[in-house]
């Protein structure tokens, strides 16, 4: 998954490095080396995760948390301290953020811990569906293959949907074709053909096979 990453660091050493470390995953980042910036990135973008270090210049990472949370974003937030202090930390979580570590920290560390928010995220919201090389994501319907954000018409997207959601079991045409119609725009059976073809090449090599049963329907399968 690719995200969008804020560091908000003022030591521009650090941020520096985090920045390629987290670019040659493939993530795309900003840098905000105040808080008076990260605040506004914060608000101006959305962003998946904030690496927030909490003592900024201009305005402290606590107050950065805060404006951020009550815009009811749900940035994953892990908070970079030097502030080993209990009180700090407790105030840091009950202010929302996710998890913190406290500097210095080994980057494999700071990697482990981010993959852990990542899958406590996909696990609590339970809207990623992954089927072989595909990712789709029910909340925000984006999809994904290996990494690469894919646009589609917007049938195409309604039938790729109703076939993940039914993936694995046999779907009769009449349903898929019930389910990506509209109140103005029914959507017969050969039309459905043709969406499903679509799809076909476009997924086909990602190994995602559209299977046709004669008489029975469609089942959405990775090969
Ligand atoms: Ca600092």
């Amino acid at each position: 998954m690719v995200m969008r990453v804020l560091i908000a660091e003022d030591n521009s050493e650090l941020a520096t490095v985090l920045s390629r470390i987290l670019g040659a995953e493939g993530h795309v980042v900003d840098i905000a080396t105040n808080g008076t910036d990260a605040d506004a990135l914060l608000a101006a973008e959305f962003f998946d995760l904030v690496l927030l270090d909490l003592g900024l210049p201009l305005m402290d990472g606590l107050d950065v948390l805060r404006r951020l949370r009550a815009r009811s974003s749900d940035t994953i937030v892990l908070v970079l301290t030097a502030r080993a202090e209990l009180a700090d930390r407790v105030k840091g979580l009950d202010l929302g953020a996710d998890d913190y570590i406290a500097k210095p920290f080994e980057v494999e560390e700071l990697e482990a811990r981010i993959r852990a928010l990542l899958r406590r995220r996909a696990s609590a919201t339970g809207s990623v569906i992954r089927i072989g090389e595909l990712v789709f994501d029910v909340a925000t319907r984006a999809v994904q293959v290996a990494d690469q954000n894919i646009e589609l018409p917007k049938r195409e997207l309604d039938l790729l949907e109703a076939l993940i959601l039914r993936a694995g079991r046999v779907t009769p045409k009449s349903e898929l074709a019930e389910a990506i119609s509209s109140m103005e725009d029914a959507i017969s059976e050969g039309a459905l053909e043709l969406y499903v073809s679509r799809l076909r090449k476009k997924f086909e090599p990602a190994g995602l096979h559209i299977r046709s049963l004669r008489g029975l329907g469609y089942m959405l399968e990775a090969v």
